[in-house]
């Protein structure tokens, strides 16, 4: 059980940072150095229920937001987890593949052969490396609307929507990808840890695989004061 945690679990304090886009958003990442890895089997939602994998959790409280974005008339295919948990192991893969991928692109170029430092430096722009994505966790979930790509993503209706509201149900933007959103509300590492503790400990657990309660946040006119304040 204590093999899948990697690194600790230690409170964080919201790290609001700068408003930034055409919404104003505040970014926060789930890092996977704290969560580590979820226990497979009791964790991640059954690849029936949902392919892509995602944390218990984070798939409770995705859920819910789906069932608000409907009843704001908002078209919720686009919102549809593509791809959410993915191990260590796999990343690994994509990385080697791509790593490879750019030194095969440069010596069919004719340029000359990079230092793998230099190569990994290039390819962390694209890839988080192994170990560092926070797809890891089962807490970053891809939407369905990668497929319209970072411009038209953004001016979507359905961003527009997670704009104001996903933060809510505890999730928060990776700005440069507007289909990529983090579930990551405040008191998420004291739950993961009393949920691994239980598990470990075989106590029930059920009332803390589902999502927390609903967020309260700040009236809209009060986050653009903050948003102002630049904090
Ligand atoms: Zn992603």
């Amino acid at each position: 059980m204590s093999s899948t945690l990697r690194g600790t679990l230690r409170p964080e304090p919201i790290r609001s940072g700068v408003a930034r886009g055409p919404h104003g958003l505040f970014q926060r990442r789930v890092r996977p150095s704290v969560f580590g890895e979820p226990e497979f089997a009791v964790e991640l939602v059954e690849a029936e229920v949902c392919a892509a994998r995602p944390h218990r959790i984070a798939w409770s409280a995705h859920q819910r937001m789906v069932a608000a974005a409907a009843g704001g008339g908002v078209d919720v295919a686009w919102l549809a987890v593509r791809s959410a948990y993915r191990s260590v192991a796999l990343q690994r893969q994509v990385w080697e593949y791509r790593l490879n991928e750019r030194r095969q692109a440069r010596l069919d170029a004719g340029l000359p052969a990079l230092s793998e430092r230099d190569l990994e430096r290039q390819q962390r722009l694209w890839t988080a490396k192994p170990g560092q994505s926070a797809h890891h966790t089962g807490f970053a979930l891809d939407l369905e609307l990668y497929p319209l790509g970072p411009r038209e993503g953004r001016r979507s209706p359905a961003y527009a929507w997670l704009a104001i509201h996903a933060r809510v149900f505890g999730f928060y933007p990776y700005l440069p990808e507007p289909w990529h959103w983090e579930y990551d509300p405040p008191g998420l590492v004291a739950q993961v840890t009393e949920l691994r503790r239980r598990l470990a400990a075989g106590e029930p657990a059920s009332e803390l695989l589902r999502a927390p309660d609903l967020i309260p946040v700040a009236a809209p006119a009060e986050r653009a004061k903050v948003g102002r304040r630049r904090r």
